[in-house]
């Protein structure tokens, strides 16, 4: 619909809102994530990802609160 996501990654919501497939399952896993939380993870659409990706910072609250929910430390200072 006119975004960068590839076709059948993102679902609609509402007319101007969508979401990436499988960030509406228990628990949580994006279609697009490739590898193992923790251990080896990517991002297989890194380059078309969607704003709120692009926006979210490293250590950032969003950031931490993902690394917490996936039972993650906090990223360390200074290697942000
Ligand atoms: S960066 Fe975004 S699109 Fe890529 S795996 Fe993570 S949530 Fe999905």
């Amino acid at each position: 619909m006119g975004g960068t996501v590839p076709d059948g990654l993102a679902v609609e919501v509402t007319g101007n809102t969508w979401r990436m497939r499988g960030t509406d399952h228990v628990p949580i896993r994006c279609a697009a994530l490739t590898g193992k939380v923790g251990e080896k993870a990517a991002c297989a659409i890194y380059e078309w990802r969607p704003s709120p990706c692009r926006e979210l910072e490293p250590g950032s609250f969003g950031c931490e609160k993902a690394r917490a929910r996936h039972g993650m430390a906090a990223l360390e200072e200074g290697l942000v």
